[in-house]
Parts: structure tokens; C-alpha cells; sequence
């Protein structure tokens, strides 16, 4: 990670704690609207029911997204601890801070990152 400044560094790892509380935050305040609906009496009809059912199902997938984001979040920093943050996982070339500055707990360069996308 020589291609980092220690203020670039700094101004990452804020980054990532920011997003870190953000995404914590999110999680709690999600967690009633992704737990399982009751079906009962109280939904009056099948439409309302299936409006519930929806709606949940938006719910718990924003909370898989935030909560895999976390987890990358948390890689990110973990690696920053051990002075390996920026490198890519996969070619171990040095991510540019451009990229980090946009997504700070990216694990991979641009190029390896397009080419997992193509997968
Ligand atoms: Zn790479």
C-alpha cells in the first residue's frame, strides 16, 4: 500500500467507519420490516396480504445487500489493520485511490473487478 498517503489512509479508514455506523444503523432500524409477516386476521384481505408479503421481500433484500456491504467493510478494515489495504485479492496490484475514494472497501482493481463482472 506504498501508493497511499497516510492521509489518503486516514481519509479512507474515516470513510469506512463512517459507512460502517451508517450500514449498523440501517441494519437495526430494517431488522422489525424484514421479520417474517404475520399472517393473520389483522391483514384484511389477499391484496394487503400480498402487498405485506412484497414489501418484506424488499426489505430483506436491501438488508442481505447492507448487510454484505458491512462484511466487505469490515475486510476492509481488517486489512488496513495489517497494512494490506489496497492491494487486490486477486493480482495483488495496487487499487488507485480514485477507485478506493469511491468505494473504500473495494478488494479488487479495476481491471480484475470487470472481468468478475463479465462472469
Ligand atoms: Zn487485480
Amino acid at each position: 500500500m506504498d501508493h497511499l498517503s497516510e492521509e489518503q489512509l486516514t481519509l479512507l479508514r474515516n470513510a469506512l467507519v463512517e459507512t460502517h455506523m451508517n450500514l449498523t444503523e440501517q441494519l437495526a432500524i430494517s431488522k422489525s420490516a424484514a421479520e417474517v409477516v404475520n399472517l393473520d386476521q389483522s391483514m384484511v384481505g389477499r391484496v394487503s396480504r400480498m402487498d405485506a408479503m412484497q414489501q418484506q421481500g424488499m426489505a430483506v433484500s436491501t438488508r442481505d445487500k447492507a448487510a454484505r456491504r458491512l462484511r466487505r467493510i469490515e475486510l476492509a478494515l481488517a486489512a488496513l489493520d495489517k497494512n494490506e489495504y489496497g492491494l487486490c485479492s486477486q493480482c495483488d496490484e495496487a487499487i488507485s485511490y480514485p477507485r478506493l475514494q469511491a468505494q473504500p472497501e473495494a478488494r479488487l482493481c479495476i481491471d480484475c473487478q470487470s472481468r468478475a463482472d463479465q462472469q
